[in-house]
């Protein structure tokens, strides 16, 4: 992650910022001292599996989020659409796809299930995957454990905020000759 206090980079990038509010949720909810509520501009999107687990709200308090479940974390139209709204009408900068270990639903086990719908929500929707590519939001995997007790990140789901607004700084003449790309 870069160093938001590195004045090269400017103010917190808003993708950036959406995920440190969220770890910052994560944080009161482990700890137990969570106050207040959310007001109505959301800053993070959620889609998690609809099985029992801890919702979104109480995993994050503090944090306004925008919240859409589906069974195994199933990508159809109203997926699409529902997060399509979040990120170009309400402007919300980042979308975390939240799975949980032990899930019956989801094709695929785990941290799988996790970046296997972040793929399909950036194939299947081109307002989506265009956001991610302009840097006006980003798409992360985080996984609820019920045996740790709290969300972990669920690490190579393309593509990665960081390494992208790290290529965005970066001038393209910058570029080593021979560098990998
Ligand atoms: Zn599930």
């Amino acid at each position: 992650m870069p160093n938001p206090g590195n004045p090269s980079d400017g103010p917190l990038h808003p993708p950036l910022a959406a995920l440190a509010a969220l770890r910052a949720g994560h944080r009161r909810y482990l700890a137990g001292t969570a106050t207040g509520s959310p007001g109505p501009a959301p800053t993070v999107a959620v889609f998690s599996c609809a099985d029992p687990q801890p919702a979104a709200e109480t995993l994050f308090p503090g944090v306004d989020l925008y919240v859409v479940r589906t069974a195994g974390l199933a990508v159809g139209p109203s997926v699409l659409g529902s997060l399509e709204y979040a990120v170009d009408r309400l402007g919300v900068p980042l979308v975390v796809v939240l799975g949980h270990d032990r899930c019956g639903a989801a094709a695929g086990a785990g941290d799988g299930a996790v970046r296997r719908a972040a793929a399909l929500l950036l194939q299947r929707s081109t307002l989506l995957a265009r956001a991610v590519t302009a840097g006006h939001c980003a798409v992360v995997g985080m996984s609820w454990r019920a045996e740790l007790g709290r969300v972990r990140p669920v690490p190579r789901v393309a593509p990665a905020p960081a390494a992208r607004l790290r290529s965005r700084a970066r001038p393209p003449a910058a570029r080593p000759a021979g560098a990998p790309r």
